[in-house]
């Protein structure tokens, strides 16, 4: 086809889709522009090269996309190609066509080589999140269908390599985003070249039954038709053959010759409305016997790429199984075009005025609309939803193996993912072509050569910032092997820290730590300490057993709960007779949650849940705790609490303040009075003692309501400076 005759063709679906002219004319002149950019090239098969953004344009067309979408198929070559920039297209035709440009250039880079199933997959993957917009896939994909249909002027190598490439990742992509029509001439293409015997053999055979499948269709038609007249059913009732992909994948499947295949012809009934297809199929199961077993309801369970239909195989006219199909126009359409269509086929199958609607918007919406409607839908909104809110990166060697890793992954991690001496042996990384850091996070696309050397040994900061399982446990695994002597020293200094030296020998001598090593499945004492030492036990952990072990020798008990383990009436749940302190950071108060957290050698640290500095906790670290209301509710006990007062900078402030406490019955721990001149503030710490939570509101309500103070804050303990101690303030305060 020429030119002209695509553009005719176009524009007359354009048209017909009932789209408003300027948008027509806004299309046309993307098409000018890149006409004027390609003029003078020609394609491998000696056609101007515009012919092929021009069929790329049209395959999108006829799949009703946006504006933009169609624009950016014209351009989608240009910047690639030829001299234009993407800031030129972005002033020409705005940003969203030139987002959609450049999506389509990036993943133009990647080229997928490797035949393993897995790597597929991550390829796809990768290509969803890369293109972060689905519309840029569907570009890919009709870019990549027109480049099929002219494969033959290709080199065979590259035919070879193209089609594979074809099976592999955009079929299941078409297939994925339900776009059933290019889906299936994608595989028929690529069979044409990876099986060519094959392909042709099919092919011809489903010609020569051509006229067998019309008959077929004729007597079906024959017997139902009085039926569906009496019913009053408009049915428009087509024979067709399979495509050859899928009767090839059948034979294959089934291992069988292409003659004993006997459902190569389907049969589609097409009807108005979703009671018609039921009533059809009741008719259908009424004159010719059902096979049993092949029943599907599509309709109630739609599949899940949004397909809908019903599927039924029965002895057709000639005693012939004859599978049958039957759906709604709607639901036709969108087996054909996939989700993307199905809300402009609601509208009547005419575009929107504000067609610049986002595609992936609709998508989006539509797809969790297909999720409320059927259980069904799982599977694609599943893998969709993993496609594109994905928190994966895709990283490849630069072989162009690609490997997906989790988000926030190093070189250090893609190192250990490669395999594990690759790992071990790192040295340094090259990311795309430059030296990079081993604690680089890595980006989608990136790719990452990893430099190793025999001599080297994994470094123990690594594991500071891999964040894979498979990384951390390999080099854990690497110095318990190779320095388990450190490990054990390690581990016995953390031990004799927390219990000191003398419990510590004390609990070696009794066999306790003996017991516990053998209850863990570990045959002696030092290897307990090496997992101490390396981090894999915690030391808390390992307290807690002996705690419970040292509870049977009375001597040991007491000791460690006189001397070492503050004496906490069970203040808080879940930390039993352990050592702990309250964080100075938060200062948290009964009557507000709590978390606690494992230190080394210094017990737990109690601090708020909102504390920030829990932001850099390892998670493994956190323990779930909770004020014990029984104990904290009598209001016995204070807790220090810090507090901010920002005030006008006015003579006498301070005392005012002070006294205001005062009278709410709480003690002043320590004060450190700043002030500033200039901004005319005065800014008051106190460190007050108070019982709990709805304690501390109280006084700072109370201490708000003054007209002076402008804010009170929480703040952290400043135990350094005590400019200012009131009298009398570590007794009850008196009034
Ligand atoms: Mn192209």
């Amino acid at each position: 086809m020429n030119e002209q005759t695509i553009i005719a063709k176009i524009h007359e679906a354009l048209v017909e889709q009932g789209r408003p002219q300027e948008e027509i004319d806004e299309i046309h002149k993307a098409y000018e522009f890149a006409k004027k950019l390609h003029e003078g090239q020609y394609r491998v098969s000696e056609e101007p090269y515009i012919i092929h953004p021009c069929e790329v344009a049209r395959i999108l067309t006829d799949l009703r996309v946006d504006k933009h979408l169609i624009m950016a198929a014209f351009l989608h070559d240009v910047i690639e190609d030829t001299d234009t920039t993407p800031e030129q297209i972005e002033e020409l035709f705005g940003e969203d066509v030139k987002n959609l440009v450049e999506g389509v250039t990036k993943l133009n880079k990647y080229q997928f080589k490797s035949k393993e199933e897995r790597q597929a997959e991550s390829f796809r993957k990768m290509f969803v999140a890369m293109a972060k917009d689905v519309r840029v896939i569907f570009l890919k994909l009709a870019d990549r269908l027109h480049n099929m249909r002219t494969l033959n002027y290709m080199a065979p190598a590259k035919q070879q390599r193209i089609a594979q490439e074809t099976l592999d990742i955009f079929a299941p992509l078409a297939g994925r985003l339900g776009i059933g029509k290019i889906k299936s001439e994608l595989e028929d293409l690529s069979l044409r070249y990876l099986q060519p015997d094959k392909y042709f053999e099919i092919a011809q055979l489903v010609a020569q039954k051509k006229t067998e499948r019309e008959q077929t269709v004729n007597m079906l038609i024959e017997t139902i038709a009085a039926n569906l007249k009496q019913n009053k059913i408009e049915a428009e009732i087509t024979g067709r053959a399979k495509h050859y992909y899928s009767i090839y994948k059948k034979m294959k499947r089934l291992n069988i010759a292409f003659h004993d295949l006997y459902d190569v012809t389907a049969v589609r009934i097409i009807v108005n409305t979703v009671r018609e297809c039921y009533e059809v199929l009741g008719l259908i199961h009424s004159h010719f016997k059902p096979i049993p077993g092949r029943f599907k309801d599509y309709i109630a369970m739609p599949k899940g790429n949004g397909y809908k239909s019903l599927h039924t195989s029965v002895l057709g006219p000639r005693q012939k199984p004859l599978e049958v199909q039957i759906r709604t126009k709607e639901m036709h359409h969108i087996a054909e075009y996939g989700v993307a269509a199905h809300w402009r086929y609601k509208e009547s199958g005419s575009v929107k005025a504000d067609s610049t609607t986002d595609l992936q918007y609709t998508f989006m919406r539509k797809m969790l609309e297909l999720e409320q409607e059927s259980s069904g839908a799982e599977d694609f909104v599943e893998h969709v939803k993993m496609d594109l809110f994905t928190n994966q990166v895709f990283v490849f060697t630069p072989k162009g193996d690609v490997f997906d890793l989790p988000l926030g992954a190093t070189p250090i991690d893609f190192a250990f993912r490669i395999h594990t001496d690759v790992g071990y042996k790192t040295t340094g990384c090259l990311i795309n072509g430059r030296i990079g850091q081993l604690d680089t996070k890595l980006k989608n696309g990136d790719i990452v050569e990893i430099t190793t050397s025999k001599k080297s040994e994994p470094k123990m900061h690594w594991l500071n910032f891999v964040v894979t399982r498979q990384a951390q446990s390999k080099i854990r695994q690497w110095f318990r092997k190779h320095k388990r002597d450190e490990y054990i020293v390690l581990g016995k200094s953390l031990m004799e820290a927390e219990l000191t030296k003398a419990v510590f020998d004390e609990v070696v001598k009794s066999g306790e730590l003996l017991n516990i090593a053998k209850s863990m499945n570990l045959t002696s004492v030092d290897d307990l300490l090496a997992l101490l030492g390396n981090g894999e036990i915690s030391a808390i952990k390992l307290m807690n057993r002996l705690k419970v072990d040292v509870q049977k020798n009375d001597d040991l008990s007491q000791f460690m709960s006189h001397n070492k383990i503050r004496s906490c009436k069970q203040e808080i749940i879940g930390l039993e007779d352990l050592m702990y302190q309250l964080a100075k950071c938060c200062l948290p108060l009964p009557g507000e949650p709590i978390v606690g957290v494992v230190t080394r050698g210094k017990g737990i640290s109690v601090h708020r849940q909102d504390c920030k500095s829990l932001e850099t906790v390892q998670p493994e670290r956190l323990l779930e705790i909770s004020w014990n209301p029984d104990v904290v509710n009598n209001g016995k006990k204070t807790y220090i609490s810090a507090i901010r007062i920002d005030v006008d900078d006015k003579m006498g402030m301070l005392k005012d303040i002070l006294m205001k406490i005062t009278d709410c019955d709480t003690n002043i721990n320590y004060a450190n009075v700043k002030s500033n001149t200039n901004k005319k503030l005065g800014i008051i710490e106190l460190g007050l003692e108070v019982s709990s939570v709805e304690r501390l509101n109280y006084v700072i309500n109370q201490l708000m309501s003054m007209d002076s103070v402008k804010s009170v804050k929480r703040v952290p303990m400043n135990s350094n400076t005590r400019l200012y101690v009131p009298s009398g303030s570590k007794k009850k305060s008196k009034k």
